[in-house]
This record gives C-alpha cells, sequence and structure tokens, in this order.
C-alpha cells in the first residue's frame, strides 16, 4: 500500500508530526524507529537509551524550556512571536498527556538576583523559563501518546529505514534496512542525534546542502546538591555562558539537572556522559554539563569527526566513560578507585573509570572548562572544590544543519527534515515544535 506520510524516527519531532497530523485527520501514517518499542527499552541498555519509541527524549530529564532563544534555531524561521505561541502549543500538548503543572524561573525578582551575582561573577545569565517533566515522568507521558496514536497510525519499531528515495528531486518513499520499499507521498526525517550519521549520509547523496556547525566538547560536572540548591530553586536550570580568559572561547553550562543522576549513552559504539533528574526520585548531587564550542573552517570542516575523536580518546583510556575529582586534575594526577571512594560527593555514575581528564582534552577545552568552573565558584561557593567531580566525556553532536525551507521542506519535494538530527533543533520542545511545522505544511498541501 502507498502511504500519505512516512516518518524516519519516534523521538518527540517525528511523534509530535504524527500528532498533528492525526489531528488533521490525515491517514495512512507510518512511523519507522530503529529502536524498540517502549516497554522493551532497557534504560542501562546504552542503545535504548537514544533509540525506540520516545527517541532520546524517552530517558531524558524532560525540561521543556519555553525560552525561545534555548533548544534550537526555529528564531530563525518564525518570528518571536509566532514562536513563542507555537511553544506554548506544544508545550500544552505535553501537559495535556501528563506532563507537571509546575514552571520554574517565574518568578521575575529571584531570577534578578541570579543575573545580578552572574554579572559580578564574569558570567552571562540567559533566564528561562522550564517545566520539568522528569525522567520517570516521560515514560508516562509518551506512554499515553503511544495509546492515543494506537489505531491511527503504523509504528513499526525495531526498524531501520536504510535509504531515502527520490525521482526527479521529488521523494517517493523509503528503503528499509531489510531491502522493504515503502512508497510514500511525503517523508519527514526525524532521526535525531543518534542518526546524525545517516541524515548526513543520505543529504549528502541527495545533494542537500548542509552548514558546518561547532561542536560542543566538554565534562559533566557531578556535585552536593545544596551547593547550586539557591539557583535551581528558582530557575531549575539556569543557563550561564562565559568566555575563557585564555583563549576567549565561548563556555557554557548545559542540562542542569538538580538532585539528578550521571548517565553515559552510547552512539555509534562510542560512549558519552549526560544526565538527568527524576520528578520523585531524588539523588544528593545536581550535575550539569560544562562545554566548550569548536568551530573549524580551513582545510578542516568535520566538527563531528573531531569530536568522536576525543570522545573515543576517553574511551581508550577508560574502556568507557572516565571520573576524576578535580582535586586530582589540578594536581597532575589521576583518580584512583581509593580517591574516589573517600570523595565527599559519591557519584551517581558507577560504571565510569577513575583516570586522568588531561590525557583526553586538548589544553585548550581544559583550561577554558576550570576557567569556567572558578567563575561559577564565585556565584555558588563550593563548585571550585577537590571534591567536585568530572566526567568525560560530554560530546553535543550538532553539527550538520541541513539546509529547509520555513515549513522544514529540503530542496527535495515533499522531504522534511526536522529535529536534532537536522541540525534544526537542540531540545525537547523546539524538536517537537520542529515536527509540528512539517506536519502542518503537509496538511496544507493535502488539503
Ligand atoms: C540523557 C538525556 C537528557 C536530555 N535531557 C533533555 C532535557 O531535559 N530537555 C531537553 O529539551 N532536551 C533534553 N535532551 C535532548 C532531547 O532528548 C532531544 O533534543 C530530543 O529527543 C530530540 O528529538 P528528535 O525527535 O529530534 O530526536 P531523538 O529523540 O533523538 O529521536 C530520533 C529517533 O530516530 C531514530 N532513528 C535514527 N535514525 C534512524 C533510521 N535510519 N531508521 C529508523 N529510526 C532511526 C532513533 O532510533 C531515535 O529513536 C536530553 C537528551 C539525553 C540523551
Amino acid at each position: 500500500m502507498k502511504y500519505e506520510v512516512a516518518i524516519v524516527g519516534c523521538g518527540p519531532a517525528g511523534i509530535f508530526a504524527a500528532l498533528t497530523l492525526v489531528e488533521h485527520g490525515i491517514e495512512r501514517i507510518i512511523l519507522f524507529d530503529q529502536g524498540g518499542d517502549l516497554e522493551k527499552r532497557r534504560r542501562n541498555d546504552p542503545r535504548d537509551v537514544l533509540c525506540g519509541w520516545g527517541g532520546a527524549g524517552a530517558y531524558s530529564d524532560g525540561k521543556l524550556n519555553l525560552s525561545t532563544e534555548v533548544g534550537g534555531y526555529l528564531s530563525e524561521f518564525l518570528s518571536v512571536n509566532d514562536l513563542r505561541e507555537l511553544l506554548r502549543m506544544t508545550d500544552s500538548i505535553f501537559v495535556r498527556h501528563g506532563a507537571p503543572d509546575r514552571i520554574f524561573g517565574d518568578v521575575p525578582a529571584s531570577v534578578e538576583e541570579i543575573d545580578d551575582q552572574a554579572s559580578m561573577a564574569g558570567l552571562e545569565f540567559i533566564p528561562t523559563m522550564i517545566r520539568h517533566i522528569g525522567t520517570e515522568n516521560c515514560q508516562l507521558v509518551l506512554n499515553n501518546i503511544r495509546k492515543f496514536l494506537e489505531g491511527k497510525v503504523e509504528v513499526c519499531t525495531g526498524c531501520q529505514v536504510h535509504s531515502l528515495l527520490e525521482e526527479n528531486r521529488e521523494i517517493r518513499g523509503v528503503k528499509l534496512a531489510d531491502g522493504r520499499i515503502i512508497e510514500s507521498n511525503f517523508v519527514i526525517t526525524a532521526p535525531g542525534r543518534v542518526g546524525a550519521n545517516w541524515m548526513k549520509g543520505e543529504a549528502e547523496s541527495l545533494g542537500l546542502k548542509m552548514a558546518v556547525s561547532p561542536v560542543d566538547i566538554g565534562v559533566r560536572v557531578e556535585l552536593p546538591a545544596t551547593i547550586l540548591k539557591k539557583i535551581t530553586d528558582v530557575t531549575y536550570e539556569p543557563k550561564l555562558i562565559f568566555y575563557s580568559k585564555t583563549f576567549d572561547d565561548k563556555v557554557r553550562t548545559f542540562c542542569m539537572n538538580p538532585y539528578g543522576e550521571v548517565v553515559t549513552e552510547e552512539t555509534d559504539g562510542i560512549v558519552t556522559v549526560n544526565g538527568h533528574s527524576y520528578a520523585e526520585r531524588k539523588s544528593e548531587n545536581s550535575n550539569f554539563a560544562i562545554l566548550v564550542s569548536s568551530n573549524f573552517t580551513e582545510p578542516f570542516r568535520d566538527p563531528i569527526a573531531y569530536g568522536r575523536y576525543i570522545a573515543r580518546l576517553a574511551n581508550l583510556l577508560g574502556g568507557g566513560a572516565i571520573i576524576q575529582r578535580l582535586g586530582d586534575l589540578l594536581a597532575g594526577r589521576r583518580s584512583t578507585q581509593d580517591r574516589i571512594d573517600h570523595c565527599l560527593t559519591t557519584p551517581t555514575l558507577k560504571t565510569a573509570t577513575p583516570g586522568d581528564l588531561s590525557f583526553v582534552f586538548p589544553y585548550r577545552h581544559l583550561q577554558s572548562i576550570i576557567e569556567m568552573l572558578q567563575a561559577l565558584d564565585k556565584l555558588a561557593p563550593g563548585v571550585f572544590s577537590r571534591h567536585t567531580l568530572l566526567y568525560g566525556v560530554e560530546v553535543k553532536f550538532y553539527s550538520n544543519r541541513i539546509e529547509v525551507s520555513r515549513d522544514m521542506e529540503t530542496k527535495v519535494k515533499n522531504l522534511f527534515a526536522v529535529g536534532d538530527g537536522a541540525g534544526i533543533t537542540r531540545g525537547l520542545l523546539q524538536a517537537s515544535a520542529s515536527g509540528m511545522i512539517a506536519a502542518r505544511a503537509i496538511v496544507s498541501r493535502i488539503k
């Protein structure tokens, strides 16, 4: 049978595209994901963490960032007001399917106070409003959506899409890894970060233009939650930017998880670190990433390869992720299990190997990370402690940004590219919203 719309990827972008199509009465929709269905996914299997129903969103922290400047580049496609409206609408769909009511960062006086203190510490503070779903509730919300879509769309989990089929610059469907051809009038690709390499390969073979973005490389920092409590109680996730003194590189905090846990994830056989937190289950620690942006122009133009190289080096030395106390890093020695055991911060990730991150990071990155930690210590005393834990490496592969129209359509007619995998977004809410934009465009063409 010929489908109306085929969607590659069941992460938030693909799911919200499907929800929008269904809402407008579109039939014959098929979704593919190389990973398993929600109940078959196992959190402790690094491949399952990113793939399957819910995509990377399933075990994410579930922070829905309502600010238009954060989480992607949709502000380049829509006016600020339209984007704000779209994000609100996307957010309300999450709430309809079970996301909690509370929003952080909506008390102006407390936010202003943090802003003032950040300025004095040499940090730029970006105020954001956040709804925190929490990891366990992400499962609930995604399950509710899955049930809602039951019988309205066809969902093929454990199905990898091998390639996109095009004829005379118009999409015809997709070819699956098992050789089956699926014909479809429209295709929405939403393969996420885990599928960024696949997307890049397909874009190259279809002759689609791509822009190279910086790669963000850094560490996940873990410390007692009390150190950041005053800030995280108000904002949940403070977005802080710093320009390093030595290199003038842009360094930023990312994905703060109060009372959360550090986790590993695996992309194409490379293990990196990340973090999340539950709505109810609390650890004693908070974690966040410090990322350094690196850009390349000539002759090297492959930031993904650079990020992978650094992550692979950490894997080579540590057999996976590496953990080090800040005190050991500053003293020029590796962390050992014994040193980690008597560290005042108890690591929430037990599988990281105690080691030496100075063997992994270029001097430029390490210096920028240390300077950022010093600046953060002025805002939240205790951050630059010997007992602060650093996990390496965290890499954000946002790199290749596919050229798309305001409708998220590529230069191949009826082929749409959305979400993190197309380099257009970097977070749950904008990824979901980008799927909705593509779906709306398809609806208007069909009707
Ligand atoms: C641990 C963690 C915590 C996070 N916390 C937050 C947070 O608090 N707030 C926030 O805004 N963001 C967070 N994120 C990021 C957020 O999860 C992503 O931005 C979001 O999921 C992107 O949605 P997406 O639909 O574009 O891609 P994804 O969610 O990555 O989904 C893509 C899907 O496509 C599938 N796929 C890829 N290629 C193929 C193929 N060829 N064939 C078939 N299927 C394919 C994959 O298996 C995957 O399931 C977090 C991410 C992680 C990993």
